[in-house]
């Protein structure tokens, strides 16, 4: 596992879940299963989170909040989508309102299996996700780098 030299922020956003995958979230960051090990803290605000945890299914409704939260969030950033609604739709991809998943409205970095997950799984999404931000981190760092370093028109 890569060591991103920051803690990584989580926001957690339950899209319209059932409160399964929700439930398993909260207990993977208690110390039961102990996320916070890896440096996480469940915020509430957007403009200080690294990572975007949504639970749940997209559907009319949520999909401006979805997409408001992510463009809130400072680069570099990373989603992880958790359980089966949150991949497709889950048993929920049929209803009149449903979209389908996170990927249909912002990109998703990693998916989650489960319905629903487990902490176990939560926090190798979470381990997954810290790994990726690392790596995002040091392309736009590199970017700034370059940018700086181009001659002058
Ligand atoms: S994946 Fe299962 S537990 Fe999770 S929100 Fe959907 S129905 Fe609920």
């Amino acid at each position: 596992m890569a060591f991103f030299k920051k803690s990584p922020w989580l926001l957690h956003y339950d899209a319209s879940s059932c409160n399964g995958c929700d439930i398993e979230v909260l207990a993977s960051l208690t110390p039961m299963y102990d996320a916070e090990r890896f440096g996480c803290v469940n915020i509430g605000d957007p403009k200080q989170a690294d990572i975007f945890l949504i639970t749940g299914s997209v559907n009319h409704k949520n999909v401006a909040i979805i997409k408001n939260l992510y463009e809130q969030m400072p680069e570099p950033k990373v989603v992880v989508a958790v359980g089966i609604c949150a991949y497709s739709g889950g048993v929920f991809a049929d209803c009149y309102n449903v979209q389908g998943g996170v990927g249909s409205v912002i990109p998703v970095d990693v998916y989650v299996p489960g319905c629903a997950a487990k902490p176990e799984a939560i926090i190798d999404g979470i381990v997954k996700a810290i790994g990726i931000l690392e790596e995002k981190h040091a392309a736009w760092k590199m970017k700034g780098k370059k940018a700086e370093e181009a001659p002058r028109a």
